[in-house]
């Protein structure tokens, strides 16, 4: 019969930790503690995830409800208690522990076990009945919101109500009779919200609460997060039965969570927070205001010793930095669980250096590569505020980096909406809780009043990126305003805040992109080493400006300059709409003259910026209208008789220029075929600069790039046209041996069906896989996100979207096939990718695999793609060299 239930002291045939398919992140290593490494977890059991799947489905699985039970049994008699006792009751907590961890996604059941005899045992047993009762009012609020999914309201409404008649501040100063009413008001509220009494067979509401937390599997909050961080909704969850130990039993008794290494700055000294005489619960909510690890060692001194060298030896075991939840309970310390925790970027990026350097731990540079994800560096990419002296009003915990300025909302669904209408966002709170999630994935940034660097506002910023600074403490907030010391905040209010440092400070303060750290680089430099002879990273650059930062980020040449922004600008675009409207070629000629020299000036200065790299130039490529006023806005001008001449002239070379579908009209090669002298003359312009660089001692290396080319004589029609003007040129000048290649961009699905045909003449391909998406699916790559996406997402009509993430299926194969086919014909092609998918991890993971030369990304994607380049040689090594061989 299948096993679905172990026990932490189950022995495995694997180790296992490397059972979270089975035994979710949670019980894995709760096993792997208790059974590998002998620490002190209080013992349980785990209920598989396939348990879930198959409950999902429909019901509990056969077999398991008796394997439940007989677990129940050994773990009674383990410790020689029983839950539902009334002298020495059992206790235990109920928890989801899905493969990869869902902070706070699912639900949580905890004391179970308690009813109207055990919360008498517990009281004699503890010699504390006011702790007894606090107990098991916790238990019936959480039973009744969790496994009968009954509002929680009422419930909080009436905990105040019972608090203002007992005359009590706060829960801790209510006494036993309170917390006796308390008691037989929430089961009355069970009673008549439910229809059902609370159970008082602890057997019910095991089973209950089992089936609760698997539930919560489907919950929308676990859903929702699942969608956002690319889990299968396949998976399920485990559950957890584990022996309750009390952190709020004493002052002698704490709770806290602690990290190995600091997983905000990476630091190599132990983190955490910690309360004394708290539940788990109230650490990761941030309703109390924690104290640093370091301090235990006043009220606990033993236990600190022995949990720093539990950190140490967890460390060492898992060879990485590790998150654990303990309690101390009288002086006795309990590991709950642990887990590799999440980091921040930088923290990331340290670590993974670091780790490598201290070779004790056996980290190759591999194996730190991997640990690094797109999100961590762009973390650190992320603004910082320009440096200035600013005023802060208040400091908090600085507990996700980067920096976020937006006006301030109280509610998450208020973030939301004003996201919505276009404006920049704070979330601010006294906590966050998961039903907040949404107004942090929309928000700039968050700000709450409460809660540590393991609160759930700090973990999930965290993982998002998103710049966070919580535990403020003057700050107190209202439902529509707050205020920060004697500072008022109003809805809608501007405010920054400082992720690293947790400064807040009023107003808009200028941010700036920051500076890469030394780790980051060395990082980087490792992911070279390993990309080196499989593939490239270049970037899509149109200005020095934009080559300069590149090439500090470390490309390796320009895989796309759009030279249409070379005609944009004030002092060009009327003379770009002359040379439309030029009736005759000297008018033409005339025109394009004068533009010459502002684009051999700013081709000049990209050279320069790249000098030694390849840089490849594309010929003008938008539809000419582009260039114009729009026909609307003139139409609007001539009813109010406010066209000058010139404008009258644009108005018919706007109305003749105006297309039905332009993406698929008179653009990219096509535009030379009406209007020969156009790339004749971007191509002076750039052998002009091509020349002015070799004056100056530079190496200029220009690939020169035909846009939207759709078979063998259309490309070599301007194949001719761009060697006409070098040869032009050439014989001009005194530099007669310039090696230029001239290649086209493969971006409509004929041109990569008729590759093989393309490649005769062509010395190299770039994918322009953004044309090339929209022209696969017929999605119009302008249009189709406002509208279609979201709905084709939900309804699952595609599995992503296809503009962020190649589609792998459809225009992949077209890639696919161009590669193939452009190879057969020229072996040696240089082939690349310039649409924006070549700065997308997973994107880039198959060009690998497909053996494309180079990559071409915006500049501040350069460091993700070099970092993803190499984790996919990594992934694909075996396969990569079996091809090349
Ligand atoms: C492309 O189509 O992928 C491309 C890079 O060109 P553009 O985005 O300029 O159309
Ligand atoms: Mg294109």
């Amino acid at each position: 019969m299948t096993q679905y239930v172990f026990g932490f002291d189950h022995v495995h045939d694997l180790n296992p930790r490397d059972m979270k398919d089975v035994l979710g992140g949670k019980g894995a290593n709760l096993a792997e503690m208790t059974s590998v490494l002998k620490l002190p977890v209080p013992p349980g059991f785990t209920i598989s995830t396939l348990a879930c799947t198959q409950f999902l489905g429909s019901t509990l699985p056969d077999g398991v409800g008796s394997q439940i039970r007989a677990a129940r049994l050994r773990l009674e008699q383990q410790i020689s208690k029983s839950l539902g006792d009334s002298d020495d009751p059992l206790l235990v907590s109920v928890r989801s522990g899905a493969k990869f961890s869902m902070p706070g996604m699912m639900d949580t059941v905890l004391n179970l076990g308690l009813n109207d005899r055990s919360v008498r045992g517990l009281a004699q047993q503890t010699q504390d009945l006011r702790f007894a009762l606090d107990s098991y009012r916790r238990f019936i609020a959480m039973y009744a919101k969790i496994v009968l999914g009954l509002d929680g309201e009422p419930f909080e409404s009436s905990l105040e109500d019972v608090k203002s008649k007992w005359d009590a501040r706060s829960h801790s100063a209510l006494g036993v009779e309170g917390l006796s009413a308390l008691i037989d008001i929430y089961k009355e509220l069970v009673l008549r919200l439910s229809g059902v009494d609370f159970p008082q067979d602890p057997e019910e509401q095991l089973f209950r609460a089992i089936e609760a937390v698997f539930s919560s599997w489907m919950g929308p909050r676990a859903v929702a997060y699942r969608e956002h961080e690319g889990i299968s909704h396949d998976l399920g969850t485990a559950v957890n039965i584990q022996v309750m130990v009390f952190g709020n039993r004493d002052d002698h008794s704490g709770t806290g969570v602690g990290f190995t290494r600091n997983p905000a700055n990476g630091a190599r000294q132990p983190y955490g927070d910690f309360l004394v005489n708290a539940q788990g619960e109230d650490v990761v909510a941030g309703t109390r205001i924690t104290q640093p690890l370091d301090a235990m060692k006043d009220n606990f001194p033993l236990a600190h010793t022995q949990l720093l060298d539990i950190f140490d030896r967890l460390e060492r075991h898992y060879a990485d930095m590790c998150d654990t939840e303990f309690t101390i309970e009288q002086d006795r310390l309990w590991v709950l669980q642990t887990r590799v925790g999440k980091r921040t970027g930088r923290a990331a990026i340290r670590m993974a250096v670091e780790m490598v350097d201290d070779g004790d731990l056996g980290i190759s540079k591999e194996t730190a590569l991997q640990r690094v994800n797109e999100e961590h560096l762009d973390q650190v990419l992320h603004p910082q505020f320009e440096p200035q002296h600013v005023d802060a009003i208040g400091v908090g915990l600085g507990a996700s980096p980067g920096a976020a300025v937006g006006q301030c909302y109280f509610h998450a669904d208020d973030v939301v909406s004003a996201v919505t209408c276009g404006e920049a966002a704070l979330l601010v709170r006294p906590q966050t809780s998961p039903d907040d999630v949404h107004g942090i994935l929309a928000a700039q940034g968050v700000l709450t009043a409460r809660g540590g660097l393991v609160s759930h506002a700090a973990v999930i910023a965290r993982g998002w990126g998103k710049p966070a600074v919580v535990g403020v403490e003057h700050l107190i907030i209202h439902e529509h305003h707050a205020f920060l010391g004697d500072f008022r905040i109003d809805e809608g209010d501007w405010l920054s805040i400082d992720g690293f440092t947790g400064e807040i400070i009023p107003g808009i303060v200028p941010l700036v992109a920051p500076e890469a750290s030394v780790e980051l680089a060395t990082l980087l430099e490792w992911a070279d080493d390993v990309r080196r002879g499989h593939m490239k990273v270049r970037a899509n650059a149109d200005t020095g400006d934009d080559a300069r930062v590149a090439r500090e980020l470390g490309a390796e040449g320009i895989g796309l300059c759009r030279t249409e922004h070379m005609f944009l600008g004030e002092d060009r675009l009327p003379i770009v709409r002359r040379m439309i409207l030029a009736e005759n070629p000297d008018k033409e000629r005339a025109a394009l003259k004068e533009l010459e020299s502002v684009q051999r000036a700013d081709f000049y200065s990209i050279l320069e910026e790249m000098d030694g790299l390849p840089v490849t130039i594309r010929l003008l490529d938008p539809p000419l209208h582009e260039f114009l006023p729009s026909v609307e806005e003139l139409l609007v001008k001539e009813a109010h008789g406010a066209l000058d001449q010139f404008e009258e002239e644009m108005l018919v070379a706007a109305r003749s220029w105006r297309e039905v579908n332009p993406m698929l009209g008179t653009r990219g090669v096509r535009l030379g075929f009406v209007r020969p002298g156009l790339y004749e003359a971007q191509v002076f312009a750039l052998m002009e600069a091509v020349s002015d660089r070799l004056h100056a001692g530079g190496t200029p290396i220009i690939e020169i790039m035909i846009p939207l080319t759709v078979s063998g004589p259309e490309f070599q029609s301007a194949r001719g046209w761009v060697e006409g003007a070098i040869s032009d040129f050439i014989a001009r000048s005194p530099h007669k041996n310039l090696d230029i290649k001239i290649g086209t961009m493969i971006e409509t699905p004929r041109a990569a069906l008729v590759a093989d045909e393309l490649a005769q003449t062509a010395d190299f391909f770039s994918f322009g896989t953004n044309d090339l998406t929209q022209m696969t699916l017929g999605f119009s790559r302008d249009d189709v996100e406002g509208r279609l996406m979201d709905l084709y997402l939900s309804k699952g009509l595609i599995s992503h979207n296809p503009f962020e993430k190649i589609d792998v299926e459809g225009v992949g194969r077209l890639v696919q096939m161009g590669i193939e086919l452009g190879r057969r014909t020229k072996p040696s092609l240089s082939i690349g990718v310039c649409g924006e998918h070549g700065g997308n991890p997973e994107s880039i993971d198959f060009f690998v695999q497909l053996g494309m030369d180079y990559v071409s990304c915006s500049p501040f994607r350069v460091p993700v793609a070099r970092l993803a380049a190499a984790q996919a040689v990594i992934h694909h090594r075996s396969r990569i060299c079996e091809g090349r061989r």
